[in-house]
C-alpha cells in the first residue's frame, strides 16, 4: 500500500447566469459569470490506484463527460433556484431561452455542492473514478469549494434537466 494519495484536476469553463434569491445587495439582479471549475477525481480502487498506463484516468474521459454535460446543461443558460417564482416566470417568457432549475440557490457553493453531489457520479459512472472536490470559481478571486466527505454517500436530490426553448430553427 503506497503512502502517497493520487488524484486529478482538471479545469472546465462554461458562462451562465444566476442571481441569488434572497441577497441583500446587488447579487440579487440578474447576472452572469465566466466561471471555472476545477473537479478531482481518485481512483475507486484506492487512493493510490492507477491502471495500467500509470494513470488515475485519462484526462481526456474527464473532459468529455464533464465539460459535455456543463456544455449542454449549464453553458449559456440561466440558473434558477426552484422557490425563486419572478425569475421563473422571466425565464418561461423569453425566447429564446434556457434556464436550468436547481434544488438549492445557485450560490457558487451550491453550484459546487450540485456538481460533487449529483453531477459527478451520474457522468463519471463506469470510469472506476469518483470526484473528491469540487471547485467553483465565480471571478479569477474567489472560489467555493465542495469536499465529498464519505465515499459513498449518494445525494437523495435527482439530476435536473435544461429547460430550451428556441423556435428560431
Ligand atoms: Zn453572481
Amino acid at each position: 500500500m503506497s503512502p502517497t494519495h493520487l488524484s486529478l484536476v482538471r479545469q472546465l469553463s462554461f458562462c451562465a447566469g444566476h442571481r441569488l434569491y434572497g441577497h441583500e445587495g446587488r447579487c440579487a439582479f440578474l447576472h452572469g459569470h465566466n466561471y471555472r471549475v476545477d473537479i478531482e477525481v481518485e481512483a475507486e480502487g484506492g487512493r493510490s490506484a492507477v491502471d495500467d498506463v500509470g494513470r488515475v484516468v485519462d484526462f481526456s474521459l474527464i473532459k468529455k463527460r464533464m465539460l459535455g454535460w456543463l456544455d449542454e446543461h449549464w453553458d449559456h443558460a440561466f440558473l434558477v433556484f426552484e422557490k425563486d417564482e419572478s425569475t421563473l416566470a422571466a425565464l418561461r417568457v423569453a425566447e429564446p431561452t434556457k434556464y436550468f432549475v436547481m434544488p438549492w440557490n445557485p450560490t457558487a457553493e451550491n453550484m459546487a455542492r450540485y456538481l460533487l453531489e449529483v453531477v459527478a457520479p451520474h457522468v463519471l459512472s463506469g470510469l472506476g473514478v469518483l470526484a473528491r472536490r469540487v471547485s467553483v470559481w465565480e471571478t479569477d478571486e474567489s472560489c467555493a469549494v465542495a469536499t465529498l466527505a464519505s465515499p459513498q454517500a449518494p445525494s437523495p436530490v435527482p439530476i435536473g434537466s435544461v429547460v430550451v426553448v428556441d423556435r428560431r430553427a
